[in-house]
């Protein structure tokens, strides 16, 4: 198992808000061949990693190796193929490089950290912490302030487009309003205005790295 996970039951329910919430295309069953590799050398038996399942995860952190993938049904019955025959491989140059983005980086960093912080975090909060870094940062709060950045721009601006494509389809096409306000949203909505991924990726543009947001939402 990669990462410092706490708890089956933390990690499950982080990754059932982040798959309800955002990613409503299903993910196939993801995995590194050198991972494998290592598992079926030191154990004898390869395993799935909760990490490599995570939204936006393409590479292997460890390995900085583009993940493979199954689409079989039900393929977490299974282990993990020690072979990569009937394997799929995520296209390893635009994976790698935007796995190195630093805004990448944060986003993975901070998934695979929130499931770890010993207390939940509100919404009440996230849209604190937020309203304010984003006052600071000159980021508009409202849709009147036309003469501000918005946050989707700065999303658009910062993450590479192939990367983001996978977790908002069509994203580099034009962004219709109403998503481009949910995500903008999480700003000043007192509700959930959007998905967990588009928290995500705002709160890793409004800080410099994930420790720095994660700081920012337990201080
Ligand atoms: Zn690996």
């Amino acid at each position: 198992m990669s990462g410092a996970i706490q708890s089956d039951r933390d990690i499950d329910y982080a990754l059932n808000r982040i798959t309800y919430f955002s990613n409503q295309h299903a993910r196939p069953a993801y995995f590194c061949a050198a991972c494998a590799s290592e598992d079926f050398q030191q154990l004898g038996v390869t395993y799935w990693r909760r990490s490599h399942q995570l939204p936006g995860m393409y590479s292997c952190l460890t390995h900085q190796e583009g993940l493979h993938y199954v689409l079989t049904k039900n393929a977490f019955l299974q282990a993990p193929p020690a072979t990569l025959e009937d394997c799929y491989a995520v296209e390893t140059n635009w994976t790698i490089e935007g796995s190195t983005n630093e805004y990448v980086q944060s986003f993975l960093h901070l998934s695979l950290s929130l499931p770890n912080a010993k207390y939940p975090v509100s919404l009440a909060k996230v849209r604190a912490v937020t309203s304010q870094r984003a006052e600071d940062l000159d980021i508009a709060l409202f849709p009147e302030q036309a003469d501000r950045h918005s946050l989707t721009d700065g999303i658009l601006d910062r993450y590479p487009i192939e990367w983001l494509e996978l977790l908002f389809p069509n994203i580099s096409d034009k962004l219709p309003r109403g998503v481009r306000e949910r995500i903008n949203g999480m700003l000043r909505c007192s509700t959930s205005s959007s998905s967990i991924v588009a928290y995500l990726l705002g709160l890793c543009i409004l800080y410099d790295n994930a420790d720095d947001v994660i700081q920012a939402l337990h201080q």
